[in-house]
């Protein structure tokens, strides 16, 4: 494997000039070598976190095959589709893992009586909040690195994404390995490896999250991914990757 002209060690201050070089780099290196330099960087520091959409299913599809073992998890809501639940299942027994489950301490019921009934109607922002950022910043408090599938093809505001990125919101280094990546190339990989994806997807679901605030698109190739996320509303993000968008965003 060719080694990168930049390393970093783990709490290394990181200069912009490093990230740059870095970046630079990646923009050509594939996907496997950001994985590699992540791994012998961060080492089981860094952890993959997934949706189970198809950049996730390529992301431990690699990780596998390369035999990086790191902890992967998933933000259980308790409003995932039970297509979401069946597939982190078979991904478990197919690669022999365990996946782990960050989820919020409040309970739906007790979210209904603090907040009112419905908060992903009533304040989404809010409910992202309690049941996604604040956990996943709990689960990433002793980490250094969490891997993302964000790709820049996925939606206009996260057509800025790098492949290494500090991540203030967690305080921890941010790894986006497709960043450049298209929804084509990983659709293709997946489709070429046979790899388990969710049928929701076959079913008119680009992008799939919680029940409450996915819905179906009728184009077969939408423009952006993520259509069909907070149908109605001007949120297109729940909160844990606002630090990919750079455009002011
Ligand atoms: S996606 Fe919807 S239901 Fe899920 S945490 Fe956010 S607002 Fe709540």
């Amino acid at each position: 494997m060719q080694k990168l002209k930049d390393e970093i060690i783990p709490n290394q201050k990181l200069s912009k000039e490093l990230l740059d070089n870095l970046n630079k780099q990646f923009e050509v290196a594939g996907p496997d070598q950001v994985l590699l330099w992540g791994f012998r960087t961060f080492g089981t520091d860094m952890v993959l976190g997934t949706g189970f959409g198809p950049s996730g299913m390529f992301l431990i599809y690699r990780l596998w095959e390369l035999g990086l073992e790191i902890p992967i998890f998933y933000l259980d809501t308790l409003l995932l589709f039970e297509e979401t639940y069946e597939l982190r299942d078979r991904i478990e027994e197919r690669f022999d893992i365990d996946i782990t489950r960050v989820s919020s301490d409040l309970s739906l019921e007790d979210q209904a009586e603090k907040f009112g009934d419905k908060l992903w109607e009533t304040n989404p922002n809010r409910c992202c909040h309690l049941r996604k950022v604040l956990p996943l910043r709990n689960y990433l408090s002793d980490k250094k690195a969490w891997i993302t599938g964000v790709r820049r093809s996925q939606s206009e505001r996260r057509r800025d994404t790098d492949f290494v990125e500090w991540d203030p919101e967690n305080e921890v280094i941010k790894i986006n390995p497709l960043a450049n990546w298209t929804g084509d190339q990983v659709w293709g990989y997946i489709r070429g490896k046979g790899l388990p994806y969710n049928p929701l997807h076959d079913e008119g679901y680009p992008s799939i999250g919680c029940i409450p605030c996915t819905q179906p698109v009728d184009s077969e190739e939408p423009e952006d991914e993520r259509l069909g996320r907070w149908q109605g509303l001007e949120k297109t993000e729940c909160g844990i990757h606002l630090s990919t968008q750079k455009n002011g965003s």
